[in-house]
């Protein structure tokens, strides 16, 4: 069982299945939407993931095919969902224990700032 959530608690969410790609994401969209030169990601099958809290969840249409979701108390953001995916992004960030999700691989690396290095113990230079 995978648990996690926002930084006030009103969000929370746990998952039953194993989930895939963990990864970095540098792109412009999760900059501007973290706030943060990257977002660390990892994929949940949508059926096993549960939120609860009492509708703190705002989803945002950041593109015509994706949402995201923060906390509409904090400001945490939560997930990504793609229109029809079977997956719900998930923000390493919020999970109860991020050492769980070791990221292999980085997203958009040329829309990074170019100061940004990022080491993970599984990305190959
Ligand atoms: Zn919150
Ligand atoms: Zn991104």
């Amino acid at each position: 069982m995978y648990t996690g959530g926002c930084l006030c608690g009103n969000v929370r969410y746990g998952a039953i299945e194993e989930p895939i790609f963990p990864h970095f994401c540098s792109c412009h969209m999760c900059q501007r939407w973290s706030g943060s030169a990257v977002v660390a990601w990892v994929d949940f099958p949508r059926a096993s993931l549960t939120f609860e809290g009492n509708g703190e969840l705002t989803l945002y249409r950041t593109c015509e095919t994706t949402q995201r979701g923060f906390c509409s108390v904090c400001g945490s953001g939560i997930c990504a969902l793609d229109d029809g995916s079977e997956y719900i992004s998930i923000t390493i960030g919020t999970l109860d224990d991020p050492n769980l999700m070791v990221p292999e691989s980085q997203s958009f690396p040329e829309s990074a700032p170019s100061w940004l290095k990022i080491e993970s113990s599984r990305i190959e230079a």
